[in-house]
């Protein structure tokens, strides 16, 4: 089941880290985060978004697209070097497109979601302040029916194989499919291996993922809960989806994410990334305990996720302490 889904969405979501590297390696520099020019990430985000939409729209013919991006900003008069990196980009990986095209595309992933049918979920650059930091990011893709998640490749092209070993190999694809297991395929060959959670003794032995960015989750809180639950060791901070990957692939046995009060979880941030961590074994619900719900729209209907390895699951929705 969704054999020919999981092949596309892996090629296209291989083609688009080829694409963010690129732009990654050609733009941004300490001179980017000096000026706070976030330009080399737009121009990636506006690329990747194109290139899904235009793949997907080949493949799966009259598929909606949920995407981040609005293509406003593409196409208003005074940014002609933004579509001039755009375009270039896309043509490394895409040949013979025109810009027309690639606008048109852009736009095209502009779907509401919601409750019935299916549709695809993509964050064209998830992490944006990890992309212009030269640091952790992921491009992710999902496929979402009658509100569920059935499909997930996250596409982490900087992560180290070995968290332990920064330096050594880095960049993989993570891929689930409902009822099939999760995998973790390099970046660039074709192999794929099975990935299983943490079985950490119980939760005073896991180690906590959170982001990078204390202001998308409290840093503050989550050592709050961390000590509640036993936790002595330091957590792992890492900018967008590639905390599921952590999870999924057992480096850490829980992802707490507890964002400030009035935030909206956006459904792009979670569909792949929650997927691969209940594929590999784990459960993923909001801050009560209860399964995400990826059918109301672009939005998650309560804020906040856990993600654990699964058998520290209850222990860690109580260390929150939302149930009451
Ligand atoms: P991360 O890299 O996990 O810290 O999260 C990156 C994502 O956080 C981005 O894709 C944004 O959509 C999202 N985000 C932006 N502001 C907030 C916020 N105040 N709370 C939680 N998430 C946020
Ligand atoms: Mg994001």
């Amino acid at each position: 089941m969704l054999e020919r889904e999981k092949r596309t969405a892996v090629k296209i979501v291989r083609d688009a880290c080829r694409l963010a590297i690129s732009i990654q390696k050609a733009t941004v520099s300490p001179e980017t985060l000096i000026k706070r020019d976030r330009s080399p990430v737009t121009a990636a985000d506006f690329g990747v978004q194109a290139l899904v939409s235009m793949l997907l729209q080949e493949a799966f013919p009259g598929d909606p697209i949920v995407a981040e991006e609005e293509s406003s900003e593409l196409a208003l008069p005074g940014n002609e070097a933004l579509r001039e990196t755009v375009f270039e980009a896309v043509e490394l990986v895409l040949p013979g497109r025109g810009p027309r095209e690639i606008v048109e595309a852009v736009a095209r992933a502009c779907s509401a979601g919601g409750r019935a049918g299916r549709f695809w979920v993509l964050d064209p650059i998830d992490g944006t302040k990890g992309f212009l930091r030269g640091d952790q990011y992921a491009i992710a893709l999902a496929l979402v029916e009658d509100g569920r998640c059935v499909l997930g490749v996250l596409g982490c092209p900087n992560l180290p194989a070995d968290l332990a070993h920064p330096d050594g190999e880095r960049g993989s694809l993570f891929v689930a499919v409902s009822g099939q297991g999760a995998t973790s395929w390099s970046l660039s060959q074709e192999t794929e291996e099975p990935i299983h959670v943490a079985d950490p003794k119980n939760s005073s032995d896991a180690v906590l993922c959170e982001s990078y960015e204390s202001a998308h989750s409290s840093h503050d809180q989550a050592a709050r809960i961390a000590l509640k639950l036993g936790i002595m060791r330091p957590p792992v901070r890492i900018d967008s989806q590639c905390k599921y990957a952590v999870v999924a692939r057992g480096d850490a046995a829980i992802y707490l994410r507890l964002p400030s009060k009035g935030y909206s979880e956006k459904i792009w941030d979670h569909a792949a990334g929650s997927i691969l961590v209940t594929e590999a074994g784990g459960r993923v619900t909001d801050l009560w305990g209860r399964p995400l719900d990826f059918g109301g729209g672009q939005y998650l209907p309560e804020p906040g996720v856990i993600a654990t390895c699964g058998k520290i699951h209850d222990s860690v929705v109580e260390a929150v302490g939302k149930g009451g």
